[in-house]
Parts: C-alpha cells; structure tokens; sequence
C-alpha cells in the first residue's frame, strides 16, 4: 500500500500547497482520501483522475471537500467521447444534503456531484471494503461530526486521524498501526472546552499512546514550520517523526 500527499494544508493553503487531500494506491484499488481546495490538480500530477475508483471524505469541512465540485466537472465535462469514469464517492452522513447546498450555491446544478459519482453515505459504525483494502471508521472530536480513517492492506494499516481534538478513541482505534497520519494545526491548545484540533505536542502524546509505529504530522501551516513541528512532537513519541508535504509518499509492505 502506498500513501501520497496531496494536500497537507490545514483551512488555508500554503504557497503551491493544498489542503487536505491523501492518495491511496493498494488492494488492486486507487482511493482519494479528502478532496479539499488543490486536491485535483495534486492528484493528477500522480494519477488520471479517470483511474480513481473511490473518493472517502472524513468530514464535511470546507477544507476536505471542495475539489470534489471541480472533480466532478472533469467528470462530466471532459471534451471527448466515450463512456465517463464513475468512481464511489463515499461520504459521512449528511454528505448528499451537504453537496447539494454548496453546489446549488455555487450555480451548479445541485446534483453536480451525484451525476459524477456513485454517492453512498457510509455508516462510521460499520467496516467496508474497497477492492482488498478494509477501511474502518472511528468518530473524533471536531467541530462537526468527523471520522478518523484506517486502510488496511493484509498486515499493512495506515491510519489517518483527520481532523481532531483529543481523543482517548483514536488512540485504540489506532493501536500498534504501522503509519499513524495525525493532525498538527495548533500552535497551542484551544481552550478546554473547545477542542476541535491538536498541537504537534498532543499529536506525538496520542502516537506513544497508540504505540504508533510511524507518526506523520499534517494539517499545519507552513507559517508554523516542519521542523518546528517534529521537535514537537519528537517531546512525547520515541518512534519516527515526520512532517508531510505535498508530493510525500509511505510505503507499507503487507
Ligand atoms: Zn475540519
Ligand atoms: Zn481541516
């Protein structure tokens, strides 16, 4: 299973960056996990978009999600014949409202993306399968209903934490992973009683909890700087640190 950013920004995008956006490529399967502002154009320097047989979408946030309108429009509008791809497009519940309001808003048509995908709303509750990639979901705690990600490849699993606050939850969901993909969007914590991300502190503290084999920082600014962040983190998790960038790839053997 190989794992490639797309897009690591967090809500705004640094200079030639996107935010967030992952390429999933294992199980005989080509994935998009996240499509936020960029994410298309990233993609296609890796992939055809006519290859993606699957798009996850961890949230409904702006950041996740916005490139599926200008995906869609590939899609659909392509200026040769033949028969378009039609790739799934799973989604949190309340997926279908969600892109129907920002595409009516945005002068689509509403069902802009339904006419491109194969939208299915998944249960965050239940396992599913993509080719032979197993994907499970683990709610976390944001601002809006989110869900931590794992694709597992036989023994191979990555874990991605979306966009969270602290959470005991995802430490278990994620125990003993091979590649632990965490948030790193604050510079300090947000007050206690609203928690919606992590520092690059609090990530490293939930990888040695989860007994992470590799921590991945991502979702931060490039205002905050990479190797700020890993020292951070390198405080509280023993294990190998990096920072993502766009164009990083991870390579995990079954
Ligand atoms: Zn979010
Ligand atoms: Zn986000």
């Amino acid at each position: 299973m190989r794992i490639t950013v797309l897009g690591k920004s967090p809500s705004w995008q640094d200079v030639d960056g996107a935010c967030s956006g992952y390429l999933i490529q294992g199980g005989g399967q080509v994935v998009l996990l996240d499509c936020g502002p960029g994410v298309f154009a990233k993609l296609r320097k890796h992939v055809a978009y006519e290859d993606v047989d699957a798009v996850v979408i961890s949230h409904l946030h702006a950041d996740h999600i916005l490139d599926l309108v200008t995906f869609a429009s590939g899609i659909r509008y392509r200026p040769w014949p033949g028969e378009p791809p039609r790739p799934r497009l799973l989604a949190p519940p309340g997926g279908p409202e969600a892109f129907a309001q920002v595409c009516a808003g945005a002068g689509m048509t509403a069902d802009h993306l339904e006419l491109a995908f194969e939208l299915s709303v998944y249960d965050p509750a239940e396992a599913l399968a993509l080719g032979a990639l197993a994907v499970r979901f683990q709610p976390v705690p944001h601002y809006i209903p989110a869900n931590a990600v794992e694709f597992a490849e036989g023994d191979a699993r990555f874990t991605f934490g979306a966009d969270c606050g602290p959470s005991q939850a995802l430490c278990e969901f994620a125990a003993g992973t091979d590649l632990l993909m965490l948030e790193a969007t604050l510079p300090e914590p947000e007050p206690p009683d609203d928690r919606g991300h992590l520092t690059a502190l609090e990530a490293g503290e939930h990888a040695a909890r989860a007994g992470a084999r590799q921590l991945v920082l991502t979702h931060f600014t490039a205002e905050l700087g990479a190797e700020r962040i890993v020292a951070e983190a390198r405080r509280a998790f023993d294990g190998p640190v990096s920072a993502a960038h766009e164009g990083a790839s991870y390579d995990l053997s079954q």
